[in-house]
């Protein structure tokens, strides 16, 4: 049983602890909101916005808070001002570890979008506002409190804990997940991974639905080139790169590519289906039936675009460069086209079928290598960690459903995935107006201070459920 140092468990029941399955914490979470929300605050009072980052400077502070409590941390750094921080509390050694991972730069503001100082972490109408409140430093302040819970209960978990703070997250991941996996992997090495790429959705005051990502999209972004002559534009030219390229753009933007689904993408829409209105279980059950699914398909374009990108490898035009003058034909036109596929795509193929879709051999397609992550299989819904996270969800939650999702963009769990490691991304609760509005890399950031307290709970409880001591 992990206690808080002050033994106040004594006084709180034991709300949903039985014989068969794993004791919650006997932690009085009313009593560690203090302490969460000071670090918290702190660490979003530090700016660490990337580029450059400069993440040391929150790795400095977490490691005294280790330091002063007598858990082991370590710090590893590519370069001085971007350190990775690793803390390990030692279990018995019955179970294989579990990775507690999240990034301490964020992206950065303009400040003149923000109604308050966006390192102010100023608590106001019930938010605390601020760069990072809802990504990262959410999830590091989690990740920080279950260790010095853990550590202060004096207990001897099945697992080792390990506490990652990664620099780099925000576009160059150089000096932090990529460093640390090619030269410290022993460091991290684990059998399941928590960190961002989830959330609880609010509704109505309470959480309906846990998102826990187990998979992702991959980015394999391509550059169209065309090659024409130049020349006076007072005389039309056949091989007009700019008319070439324009043709190709337009051709890729409007094709609907294949549908496919996953073990992740099953679930996840047979679990939205199951929650209803009768029109979204029509509409998602729907998806299997090859007459029915082209017309929803088209319905999800346009107004659930997410899970019209779920359902596919998707093809999105981004960038295009052509011309300097306006009466001169140029030589060259470049589109970019973010290609983001299903983690199972052959994209050699891929890169075929686009080529037969554009139909113009006057257009290259060149693969970017920028941006490229290792591609894993999806993270399983079979093992011990996702039965917890589930369970909890249950137990916290009542009424709630948890959904396995496959995320769209990318993130670091791709680098922990391809090394073996059953990664799951979860996140505090949320309106879905919120985190639009105010949730990551918005103009504006804020997570409800409910939300953050619920967190550290949420994720102390899978901890425990998994580690014991049971
Ligand atoms: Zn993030």
């Amino acid at each position: 049983m992990m206690k808080v140092a002050l033994n106040i468990c004594t006084l709180v029941p034991l709300l949903f602890a039985t014989a068969a399955e794993a004791q919650v914490p006997g932690v009085n979470w009313e009593q560690q909101k203090v302490e969460i929300l000071r670090h918290y605050r702190a660490l979003v009072q530090i700016d660490t916005s990337n580029p450059p980052g400069n993440e040391t400077k929150a790795v400095e502070y977490l490691k005294k808070i280790f330091d002063a409590e007598g858990i082991p941390a370590q710090t590893f750094a590519l370069d001085a001002s971007r350190a990775n921080l690793v803390a390990r509390i030692k279990g018995n050694g019955r179970k294989r570890p579990i990775l507690l991972m999240a990034h301490t730069d964020v992206v950065g503001v303009q400040r003149e979008k923000w109604p308050v100082d966006p390192f102010g972490a100023v608590l106001k109408d019930g938010y605390i506002w601020g760069r990072g409140t809802a990504d990262d430093k959410d999830k590091l302040v989690a990740n920080l409190m279950v260790m010095l819970l853990a550590k202060r209960s004096g207990a001897l978990l099945d697992r080792d804990l390990i506490f990652f703070a990664e620099p780099g997250e925000e576009g160059d991941t150089g000096p932090g997940i990529e460093f640390m996996v090619n030269q410290h992997f022993n460091e991290i090495d684990a059998e399941f991974a928590l960190t961002e790429g989830g959330r609880a959705t609010l509704e109505n005051g309470r959480v309906a639905v846990v998102s826990v990502s187990t998979t992702e999209k991959v980015p394999r972004r391509v550059r169209l080139v065309v090659n024409g002559t130049s020349g006076h534009a007072s005389i039309p030219r056949i091989d007009n790169a700019l008319v070439h390229l324009s043709a190709a753009v337009a051709k890729l933007g409007a094709w609907q590519t294949p549908m496919r689904l996953n073990e992740t993408t099953r679930a996840y829409f047979e679990g939205l289906a199951a929650m209803g209105p009768p029109e979204k279980t029509a509409r998602y059950k729907g998806l299997a039936s090859p007459e029915r699914a082209a017309a929803i398909q088209q319905y999800l374009a346009e107004y659930e675009p997410q899970h019209y990108s779920m359902l596919r490898t998707s093809v999105v035009p981004t960038i295009l460069k052509a011309g300097f003058r306006m009466n001169v034909i140029p030589s060259e036109a470049e589109a970019t086209i973010d290609v983001r596929a299903l983690p199972d795509e052959d994209v050699p193929r891929f890169y075929e079928e686009m080529r037969r879709v554009i139909g113009d051999p006057a257009v290259r397609i060149e693969p970017l290598t920028a941006g490229v992550r290792p591609v894993a299989p999806p993270s399983r819904l079979d093992t011990e960690m996702y039965r917890a996270l589930e369970q909890v969800s249950k137990r916290l939650y009542p009424g709630s459903t948890t959904l396995p999702t496959m995320l769209t963009g990318a993130t670091d769990m791709a680098f922990l995935r391809a090394k073996g490691i059953q990664s799951y991304g979860i996140g505090p609760a949320s309106t879905d107006e919120d985190n639009i509005k105010y949730g990551a890399h918005s103009d504006v950031e804020r997570l409800p201070e409910s939300s953050v307290y619920g967190f550290v709970e949420f994720t102390s409880n899978v901890v425990t459920e998994i580690a014991g001591p049971r």
